[in-house]
């Protein structure tokens, strides 16, 4: 997963003229044109732990007596991927998941994270919200299983309650390294606190997420078996720091109809024909995928093909803290090759594919 730069062959003939200046690792907008910022986003793909606001975490850490430095310059830098962190490969960057882990296990601060990511993404005009959560990790200090889910919707019915427009909804992620048998306790949970159950916000999908080598879809089979039965959605994290062949087994074995990454799909047509044909839709995250390393310095993100394939495709940001990054931000890096309608466009589409159902949506 670590960039590699090809040295040029002994005895090549070099090029006339200055160098080329080296593409940036991770591309970044110069600047967001207003009319980016004015359409109505869909989020699709965000994680609560790399996405609460840095200011959110040091006020915690310091109301905690937790906090591990002394300003929040230097808490910025533990929380948010350093440039010379960038493109070491997705270990690295979940590295960064480890201190907002701190304070996240306790009730009012779950709710109060989740209400403060909702209304950061609420600023950048979303109005379709999932954000997705892990809550087995988030009982080291006695909260249960069912608390942790409770206490992240608490915080999203709060933020729904007080801004106009906003829907949210909660996808459960499973922790691949824990093993299956702890997916199909989350599996239940999740389903305990489905969206059918609820009136305001509830559980709308299921989800594995964490290191990818070494822990295939396949082993995840009966825990996706128990979330498709209990109603919810179904979304895997694929294909990001593994090859095609884990799209194939999220597809055919876990039953996905949408894929978090997907970056290594555009290396094999015939997934591409299936993802089209079925209309199975890509979570894109294009800062996340440079970062750690699922895209290559240099190369256009897979989101260009996909869209040239007709496979659905929505804009996302991972995490907001961890990457640096917001919605805004992620559609203006679109901008230099798409319209603002067309922009628009994909999160129109990608709203059918939201596992919020239809009837809780306000726009
Ligand atoms: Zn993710």
């Amino acid at each position: 997963m670590t960039e590699t730069a090809t040295p040029p062959a002994a005895g090549a003939p070099t090029q006339a003229g200055p160098p080329a200046a080296r593409p940036k690792l991770v591309p970044r907008p110069e600047r967001v044109p207003d009319e980016v910022k004015a359409v109505a986003k869909v989020e699709l793909h965000q994680h609560v732990d790399g996405s609460i606001p840095v200011d959110v975490t040091w006020r915690l850490m310091r109301q905690h007596g937790l906090a591990p430095v002394e300003t929040l310059e230097d808490m910025e830098r533990l929380l948010v991927l350093q440039p010379e962190e960038e493109g070491a490969g997705l270990l690295k960057y979940l590295d960064k998941f480890h201190y907002p882990l701190w304070v996240t296990q306790f009730y009012e601060n779950v709710a109060e994270v989740a209400y403060e990511i909702a209304r950061a993404a609420y600023q950048q005009n979303v109005r379709l919200l999932e954000i997705r959560y892990s809550p087995i990790i988030h009982v080291y200090a006695g909260l249960s299983p069912r608390q942790a889910l409770v206490s992240v919707l608490e915080g999203l019915n709060r933020a729904e309650a007080e801004l106009e427009g906003l829907t949210c909804g909660l996808v459960v992620i499973a922790m691949r390294h824990m093993g299956p048998h702890i997916a199909k306790l989350l599996a239940r949970q999740a389903i305990s606190e489905g969206q059918s159950l609820h009136e305001r916000v509830g559980v709308v999908g299921f989800d594995i997420a964490g290191a990818e080598r070494g822990n295939p879809p396949r082993l995840f089979r009966e825990a996706y078996e128990i979330a498709r039965k209990g109603g919810l959605g179904l979304t895997a994290h694929a294909g990001e720091d593994e090859g095609p062949e884990a799209i194939w087994q999220a597809i055919d074995v876990l039953g996905v109809r949408r894929i978090g990454h997907g970056c290594s799909a555009v290396r094999d047509k015939a997934l591409m024909r299936r993802l089209a044909r079925d209309q199975i839709l890509v979570e894109c995250c294009q800062t996340s995928n440079y970062q750690t390393g699922a895209v290559g310095r240099g190369e256009p993100h897979p989101v260009f093909t996909f869209l040239e394939h007709g496979v659905p495709v929505a804009i996302c940001t991972d995490n907001t803290t961890v990457s640096g990054t917001d919605q805004n931000s992620e559609n203006a890096l679109l901008a230099p090759r798409l319209a603002v309608h067309e922009i628009a466009g994909i999160h129109d589409r990608a709203r059918a594919h939201s596992f919020i159902p239809a009837h809780r949506r306000r726009l």
